[in-house]
């Protein structure tokens, strides 16, 4: 198979669709696909219970969380977070860190329920020890953070599939001045790449389809006492307490989907679970970070430290090379390698299911192409 670079959906382990295609007519003796199977029945129920201990393992949620599977992407808990959470506390407000393209939709979407505001923003260029950076190549440290105390949530986006900048640093909220504002995070590109410290959480959710499994299922993990407040304009489906009351079967879930997030929790805890994962994504990203700085060829615009071990935007200096650079490296079998529309160059996505080889499949194609072209 050639290497996936796909920002999302994205590869996913070669021996997780082997699987799904073995037991694709016939689910463990039980006659039938999973596709096929009631959601209240014996088989699927086991399914959805073995995918939720296997994930609460993987990242040692605490039982004070819950872990909902859910639809509409992550796209759609623009709406549902605020719809479930602004009324927590009677003050109708949120903020929101803006570091990209997801953060910036999640905030646009959040104005239609009530009292947003921008607690930082990287949209502007910014000098950070004597070097110079572009809008959203940059994370706003936490010390310049605006939370009001009485905000219902803090909102950000740990990983900007775009820009590629990614935060892991997730501040203690009581020594920003705001201990009873609970942090949001969108998690969807770098989902189980590395461990989540919950004492910071409030929530975290994502969209599957990079790390977890294919599109169409979102997973929630959202603590205890934040469910239970949802706005009257809330749609029940979309109501988390409600999703947790029917362990998410309050209608009929995305049942296929969560099978194959199952078999990619199962893929992950044979690789030695997310630790194992995280020394192998570092791995990776050093790799090409290392090449693409050593380069002059080659170009990245990103912050050293926030720079996302997920998703890698770089530039040939000579753009004019952009056609070619992608039909070479398409013939040698490393797809999708083209940037966003809005950031343009490339970007290469190095999600779990690309291996060490693959990056270094994709590092010796780039010093050729330099060497042909530089
Ligand atoms: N948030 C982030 C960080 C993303 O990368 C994406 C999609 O790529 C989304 C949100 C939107 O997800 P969806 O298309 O599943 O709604």
């Amino acid at each position: 198979r050639p290497w996936n670079f796909s920002a999302g959906p994205s590869a996913l382990p070669l021996e997780v669709l082997e699987q799904a295609a073995r037991e694709m007519t016939n689910w463990h003796g039980s006659g039938m696909s999973v596709m096929e199977m009631s959601h209240r029945g014996k088989h699927f129920t086991q399914i959805r219970d073995e995918a939720v201990a296997d994930l609460r393992e993987l990242l040692s949620v605490p039982e004070n969380f819950h872990i909902l599977f859910m639809q509409g992407g992550a796209t759609a808990e623009n709406a549902i977070v605020p719809m479930n959470l602004i009324g927590r506390n009677g003050a109708g407000k949120a903020d929101y860190v803006l570091s990209g393209s997801w953060s910036n939709k999640s905030y646009k979407e959040a104005q239609r329920y009530g009292d947003i505001a921008v607690a930082a923003s990287s949209g502007a260029a910014a000098e950070i020890d004597g070097a110079q950076y572009g809008p959203w190549t940059w994370f706003p440290a936490p010390e310049t953070w605006r939370v009001r105390s009485d905000a219902a949530y803090l909102h950000l986006c740990g990983n900007e599939t775009i820009g590629g900048v990614e935060f892991t640093d997730w501040p203690d909220m009581a020594g920003l001045g705001a201990p009873d504002v609970p942090l949001v995070v969108d998690a969807s590109s770098h989902f189980l790449s590395r461990p989540i410290d919950f004492t910071r959480v409030g929530m975290v959710y994502a969209g599957a389809q990079k790390n977890a499994g294919p599109a169409g299922v979102t997973v929630v993990i959202v603590r205890d006492d934040l469910i239970g407040h949802a706005l009257p304009i809330c749609p029940s489906a979309f109501d988390y307490a409600n999703v947790a009351a029917a362990g998410s079967m309050f209608n009929t879930p995305p049942t296929y989907a969560i099978y194959i997030a199952g078999l990619v929790f199962k893929w992950l805890k044979r690789q030695g679970g997310v630790a194992a994962i995280e020394a192998q994504n570092i791995r990776k990203a050093e790799a090409l970070y290392s090449f693409l700085d050593a380069s002059n060829f080659y170009i990245t615009a990103v912050h050293g430290p926030v720079r996302s071990r997920m998703n890698v935007p770089f530039f040939l200096k000579d753009d004019a090379l952009n056609a070619e650079f992608l039909a070479q490296a398409e013939a040698r079998g490393l797809m999708q390698l083209k940037g966003h529309k809005s950031v343009g160059g490339m970007r290469a996505s190095l999600y779990n299911a690309v291996p060490f080889e693959g990056v270094q499949a994709l590092i010796s194609f780039m010093q050729e192409f330099e060497r042909q072209y530089g």
